[in-house]
């Protein structure tokens, strides 16, 4: 579904991302983990068609993508993002959820419809007329999502969406999380540097070191094989 080929990305002469491969399978929870500055943040934005790489390619559904093709704009639709630091505007939760369907020329009544729906889901139904702006770091991260999923995206990119939540917030993205892919098919790539946090939700990570994936695996094998002595440190499992 999600195709990286050896996708680079520099920012000047700074080498970020230097070659990344691998595949992100139709369904999947798929989670780049890696530590803090290792690139999870920029890869998100290239599939999200914010940025564009330096070299190599991105498909999605085995097309090509590139940021400034106007006719990519189809397939960023396909995706909802939640940005690492989720941004809300000074309007209500309700209004906030409902941008990305006034974009998309949904009807008053749907939209009246998906809002409730989708903040039923994550919990905020009676934030519904709430300011936004008023809301705590853990609602305001529940608000993204809802807007994320509201537009019922194929792909669900997640950029470290539980930093700095408390543990009961933690526990209820997750769960979120987990349902949204069970329930909806919806394939889900998020980044964290928690490992666990990747051990305890994807099918399968890609450790992302050095600009290239150091391994890519099932959770089991990266926690028990790990590709190289930098993985096993990582992943704090080196004696
Ligand atoms: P964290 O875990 O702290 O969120 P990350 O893995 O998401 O880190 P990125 O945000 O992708 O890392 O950043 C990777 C590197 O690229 C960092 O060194 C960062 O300073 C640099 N970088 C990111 N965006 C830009 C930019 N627009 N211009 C210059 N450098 C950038
Ligand atoms: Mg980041």
């Amino acid at each position: 579904m999600i195709e990286l080929d050896n996708v680079s990305k520099y920012f000047g002469d700074t080498r970020v991302l230097d070659g990344v491969t691998g595949k992100v399978n139709r369904g999947e929870i798929f989670a780049i983990i890696g530590p803090s500055g290792s690139g999870k943040s920029t890869l998100l934005r290239l599939i999200d068609l914010l940025d564009t790489p330096t070299g190599g390619a991105i498909r999605i559904s085995g097309t090509e993508i590139h940021a400034q093709h106007e006719k990519d704009l189809s397939i960023r639709r396909m995706m909802g993002m939640v940005f690492q630091k989720p941004a809300v505007f000074n309007a209500t939760v309700a209004e906030n959820v409902a941008v990305g369907l006034r974009f998309r020329g949904a009807s008053k009544s749907e939209i009246d419809a998906r809002i409730g729906e989708a903040l039923d889901t994550v919990g905020l139904a009676s934030y519904r007329e709430r300011r936004a702006r008023t809301l705590s770091g853990g609602e305001m991260q529940r608000v993204a999502l809802a807007r994320a999923m509201v537009i019922e995206p194929e792909i669900l990119l997640l950029d470290e969406p539980t930093a700095n939540l408390d543990p009961v917030s933690v526990a209820m993205i997750e769960n979120l999380v987990v349902r949204i892919n069970r329930d909806l098919g919806t394939t889900i790539v998020f980044s964290t540097h928690d490992m666990y946090q990747g051990q305890r939700l994807a099918h399968r990570i890609g450790v992302l070191m050095n600009g290239v994936f150091s391994q890519v695996g099932t959770p089991r094998e990266v926690f028990t094989l790990p590709a190289s002595r930098e993985v096993a440190r990582f992943v704090g499992i080196e004696n």
